[in-house]
């Protein structure tokens, strides 16, 4: 009979004898050691140093009741604890029946009555909890995906299932994530990149084991860990230098984003969006790569979902105001005025005026900025239009379109009949696409940017050389002017290498047939070397900050260009 069920056991798996009695261990040994690779313990706390070291070989545990320093209750509980480690099937050890309803209760599996039985009995109780065990494993199977971690939902399940079972235990919920993955996967190749997260989701996992928690592999470079509180960043920094390749030079940085539990009981969902915000907000000037949800960054989510919240209403109530920028054209011996930048501002109740840094990258995230530059275009163009009526000034202005607009057709017909409702011509108003938008979605951007020029109006290329960018894109790329980047004008008066740097897209601009803008001049020194370098338009606080409309007349008025 034994060899009989011993047939269906394809190879030999591995069982932990948890007994303080020599004799008990040595009879089980007997019985089992013809078919089982064995593991033996003592007591509770030697088992469960064997048991973290073996899960992912172990298959059961035989576990005694009492036992000096650890008895088995309480090295159940333990087990019960940890989502890793209470999936291990347990068989009870026992000569007291009035245990085995607490045992049941705390996930044991099954019991073999002391004395032992015939081996026969015990090894068919041993086999059959094995062959639960199996195939409760293969449906598990979809509860991992390729990194060897849980897929989203059961991570959300049994993450509940801890949080009922913690009791006292603080946990600490971990975003991780890799740097730049996408251009990792560009520069190295799919496989490469690949197996970077295959790494990191092994040691994901050897981290989650030591630290009684469970992790999760969300999306394509992101992860999440669920585990008891961590109390030395250190540890967390040993992951994630753990990740290394030694056959290749690549060099990539693993970041990662701490919410420590608190009072406030937030749901795991939060928990989960606190730990990913942490993890996206590492300042660039810090060294380390891990991040704590604290106080301060609490309150910048706060104030950045007030400043969602207050949007629409804030555009109903006209807070938002559009400020005016002169440029110069410097071609001519004395500067004169040849156009305007509106650049947007938040007159908020509360926190005064703000810059479009502290709300347009927030707005566009969230599809809130198409509504605000449809309003920046409309202010701006009846300011034209009013400029024309009531001075006779024919001046351009160019407004600033995010990227997002350009996936929206409707952006381009809302421009077109603002035009014609405030009856100014289409050569009045150019759109500024900022330079990272060309490389977003190439074939859906050059489209679009494609149909406004079609349509007649003019683009300006801006923060050219603020990011990937090379000089080819000044020959392949469609746009009419190029707005240099603040970056070209800072310290040109300083280094000569900026300077020819200057000299030689200009050079090209033109050859392109392309007007050429230098941003950020803020003094008269570097006004002149870019005219020397033969820059066509400068724009900068040298000649004015932007200003209100009211305010911008004023200036106008008093350079003469209108009476
Ligand atoms: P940008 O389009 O490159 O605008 C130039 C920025 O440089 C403006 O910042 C301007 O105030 C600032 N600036 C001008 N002269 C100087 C100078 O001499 N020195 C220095 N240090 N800075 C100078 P601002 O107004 O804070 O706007 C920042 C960015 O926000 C803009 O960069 C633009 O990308 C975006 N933005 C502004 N208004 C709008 C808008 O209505 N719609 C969209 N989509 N984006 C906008
Ligand atoms: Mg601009
Ligand atoms: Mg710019």
């Amino acid at each position: 009979m034994i060899n009989e069920f011993n047939s269906t056991i394809n190879h030999r798996k591995t069982v932990l004898v948890v007994d303080d009695n020599l004799i008990n261990r040595t009879l089980l040994g007997a019985m089992l050691e013809p078919y089982y690779d064995l593991l033996y313990a003592e007591n509770g706390v030697e088992a469960l140093a064997a048991i973290r070291e073996n899960i992912s070989s172990l298959s059961l545990v035989l576990l005694d009741l009492v036992m000096p320093e650890m008895g088995g209750m309480e090295l159940l509980g333990i087990l019960r604890q940890e989502i890793e480690l209470s999936k291990l099937p347990v068989i009870v050890l026992t000569s007291e029946i009035e245990y085995e309803v607490k045992c049941l209760q705390l996930g044991a599996m099954d019991f073999i009555r002391k004395p032992f039985d015939a081996p026969e009995i015990i090894l068919a109780r041993i086999n059959r909890v094995i062959e639960l065990t199996d195939d409760r494993k293969l449906l598990e199977a979809t509860e991992h995906d390729s990194t060897g971690l849980y897929t989203r939902n059961f991570f959300l399940e049994y993450v509940l299932q801890l949080d009922t079972y913690k009791e006292d235990m603080k946990m600490d919920t971990i975003a991780v994530s890799l740097d730049h993955f996408q251009l990792i996967n560009e520069m190295y190749g799919r496989e490469f990149a690949d197996r970077l997260l295959q790494t990191l989701g092994g040691k994901i996992a050897e981290f989650v084991r030591q630290h009684q928690g469970i992790g999760c592999h969300w999306d394509a470079e992101q992860f999440y860990i669920y585990c008891r509180h961590i109390e030395n960043e250190d540890e967390l920094n040993q992951l994630m230098n753990a990740v290394t390749f030694e056959d290749t030079s690549a060099s990539f940085r693993i970041k990662a984003g701490i919410y420590s539990e608190q009072q406030d009981n937030l749901d795991i969902d939060r928990r989960l969006a606190a730990a990913r915000f942490a993890c996206d907000n590492i300042p660039l000037s810090q060294t380390g790569s891990v991040s704590y949800y604290d106080s301060q960054l609490h309150e910048k989510v706060m104030l950045m979902e007030r400043r969602l919240d207050e949007m629409p209403r804030a555009l109903a109530n006209g807070e938002f105001q559009v400020y005016f920028q002169p440029k110069m054209d410097i071609r001519p011996d004395e500067p004169v005025l040849e156009s305007v930048e509106a650049l947007v501002r938040w007159q908020h109740p509360e926190f005064g005026l703000m810059s479009p840094g502290r709300f347009v990258p927030l707005f566009e995230d969230n599809g809130l900025m198409q509504l605000l530059d449809q309003e920046v275009w409309r202010q701006t163009v009846a300011c034209l239009h009013r400029w024309r009526e009531e001075y006779g000034v024919q001046l351009t202005a160019s407004v600033n379109v995010s990227r997002m607009d350009l996936y929206n057709d409707a952006n381009l017909s809302c421009i077109l009949e603002l035009l014609e409702q405030y009856d100014v011509p289409k050569e009045a108003l150019h759109l500024e696409i900022t330079e990272s938008a060309y490389t977003d979605d190439e074939n859906i951007i050059l489209a679009a940017i494609g149909r406004l020029k079609d349509a007649g109006l003019t683009i300006e290329m801006d923060d050219f050389g603020s990011g990937f960018s090379s000089l080819n894109t000044i020959t392949s790329m469609p746009f009419d002017i190029l707005k240099m980047d603040m970056g070209f004008t800072r310290g040109i008066e300083k280094d000569e290498k900026k300077y020819h740097l200057v000299e030689l897209v200009v050079n090209l601009a033109r050859y392109m047939k392309v007007t050429t803008i230098a941003e950020g001049v803020e003094t008269q020194e570097q006004c002149r070397l870019l005219k020397q370098a033969g820059c066509d338009v400068v724009q900068g606080y040298y000649f004015s900050k932007p200003l209100p409309a009211e305010e911008f007349e004023a200036y106008m008025k008093e350079k003469g260009v209108i009476g």
